[in-house]
């Protein structure tokens, strides 16, 4: 029988209800267990492909070419697992179904409701998404009381209801410490509890988030005013490192008491590689200084890096295994483009993550001259690759008004370009899931840098760009010394690209951030944080 395990929010958002999911799956797979996972995002939107990343963080990409919650991004990294379309809902999602079954009478003339008709929509999806594993542990968004996400939470009380033995809830809320008093205080977590429970859900678990660690004063309280036991109220708080979360939560016997609540033969779990991995973590050792030139960083007066949370973690996982401590510094290209690259001295590593449209573009591409020039390591990321090659068109070619046609269309030298699908697509105002997503296939050159990281000649990588290397001028920009180490197995597409005479100078048309975890670093982030080391 496939269990399912709820994860909730209280008192306020943003409290790693997504790590704490991931470190759960992480300790049952220790178990020996096939976890699944999925977000549920209250949105009406369909993915996340259209939302601003400014408002709504990365936009992490599935091998099947999902726009998702950077959630989904968390839970494969604990996981060490890919996950699917299936793995993730809208309400956008749930209501275009019911009402595309609605016209084509498959309700056979029943008054179409949001219960049981929405319900029954999500329990479908809740199902679709533990098919193949043993448990499903879905996050629902939002925190509970919210308008917007009820139906989620009523339809965990349906399957509940009709699979008791199947269902765990867990309630993560927060406990703060108001300044004035120093004292945690747990009303706010038996209230966000008392809300769950007039929705007719009583959480089986109640984790506590807080900035110290929870005592057992604490505990009995929401114990008693929550009604679970006390050793069902677990303690969460701030650590330096997310990867400490599994062992944090194991420690407290987490991982049992789920399973013995879901019926399962509870096995002795191997945390052995959390456990060395957060020893790599925790050693002193020297900082690597990595340099992040992005234009996502700033929304009003507070810094985001949430926009670019795989590649910080993906650069972090490539640290660590090198033995070095990750300093990363976010650079906003605006900065650049007003003060020059000056900014820009004393870091081992440069790297330029993706991106779009045209603020800060120059002063990106003086960056990537800054690396170039100065022979610093560079690892550029889909734009980070397409500027790059714009970068060594004008300084090394001389091709005077090279550009991108996503910053100029009328460039003179138009070294990216727009895919030809991809014009169609914008001109019918196809914008959503329309790029070119997903996982492809590249053909890697040998003798290159990319090939030593690889160690293999075929790779898949994940997708999600409009414009591409213009191939009218790849004899031109080889001839001058850019090296084409990857292309679709076809060798049309440009999907990698280093250069000659320079320690390490690595760009990527594809995001190998989406395939990094802490116990399985890629091999490209590897080879950087290597370069960057020496
Ligand atoms: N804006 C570029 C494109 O659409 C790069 C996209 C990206 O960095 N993800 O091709």
């Amino acid at each position: 029988m496939p269990k399912y395990i709820f994860v909730s929010g209280g008192v306020i958002s943003g409290l790693g209800k997504g790590i704490t999911t991931a470190s759960l799956g992480a300790i049952l797979q220790s178990k020996g267990f096939s976890v699944s996972a999925m977000k549920v995002d209250m949105y009406l939107n369909i993915d996340a492909g259209t939302i601003r990343p400014s408002e709504h963080g990365e936009v992490f990409v599935t091998e099947d070419g999902l726009e998702s919650d950077q959630d989904l991004g968390n839970y494969e990294r604990f996981l060490g697992r890919p996950l699917h379309r299936v793995n993730y809902m809208t309400t956008g999602q749930v209501y275009a179904e019911v009402i595309r079954k609605e016209r084509a009478f498959e309700y056979e003339g029943e008054d179409v409701e949001a219960i049981p008709h929405l319900t029954d929509e999500i329990i479908r999806r809740f199902k679709s998404a533990v098919k193949g594993s043993d448990v499903v542990i879905v996050e629902l968004g939002g925190t509970v009381g919210e308008y917007q996400n009820g139906i989620f939470f009523e339809a965990t009380r349906i399957l509940k209801m009709r699979e008791p033995k199947n269902v765990v809830q867990i309630h993560v809320a927060y406990l703060p410490v108001p300044g004035n008093l120093g004292e945690m205080k747990t009303k706010p977590v038996q209230q966000s509890v008392r809300m769950l429970n007039s929705m007719g859900i009583q959480p089986d678990f109640v984790v506590g988030r807080s900035e110290e660690p929870m005592d057992d004063k604490r505990k009995e309280r929401i114990a008693l005013f929550c009604n679970v036991e006390k050793e069902a109220v677990i303690s969460n708080p701030n650590v330096s490192s997310i990867y400490e979360i599994p062992l944090i939560l194991e420690a407290q016997r987490l991982g049992d008491m789920v399973v013995k609540k879901l019926g399962l033969k509870a096995r002795a779990s191997d945390m052995k590689p959390w456990k060395d991995l957060v020893a790599k973590i925790k050693k002193p050792t020297e900082d690597l200084k990595i340099a992040v030139v992005g234009k996502y960083f700033t929304t009003g007066g507070f810094v985001l890096s949430d926009v670019y949370i795989s590649v910080i973690e993906a650069i972090k996982h490539a640290c660590w295994a090198v033995g070095r401590k990750p300093a990363l510094t976010w650079i906003d290209a605006m900065e650049i483009e007003k003060n020059g690259t000056d900014r820009l001295k004393g870091f081992d590593g440069i790297v330029v993550p993706g991106g779009f449209g045209s603020r800060g573009i120059e002063g990106i591409i003086a960056a990537i001259g800054f690396a170039r020039t100065n022979k610093i390591p560079y690892y550029g990321l889909c734009y980070g690759m397409q500027l790059a090659c714009v970068e060594f068109a004008r300084n090394v070619v001389g091709l005077k008004g090279a550009n991108t046609t996503e910053i100029d269309t009328k460039a003179k030298h138009p070294v990216i370009h727009v895919m030809p699908d991809q014009e169609k697509k914008m001109l019918k105002k196809d914008y959503g899931a329309s790029m070119r997503l997903g996982s492809w296939d590249c053909k890697v050159a040998p003798g290159t840098h990319s090939r030593k990281a690889y160690g293999a000649e075929i790779v898949s990588e994940r997708h999600r760009h409009r414009y591409e290397f213009n191939n009218d001028y790849r004899d031109q920009l080889v001839a001058a010394g850019l090296v084409v180490a990857g292309t679709t197995p076809d060798g049309h597409l440009v999907e990698i690209i280093e250069l000659k005479d320079h320690p390490f100078f690595v760009a990527v048309q594809f995001h190998p951030e989406f395939q990094s975890s802490p116990l399985k670093p890629h091999p490209l982030f590897l080879a950087f944080a290597k370069a960057a080391a020496k």
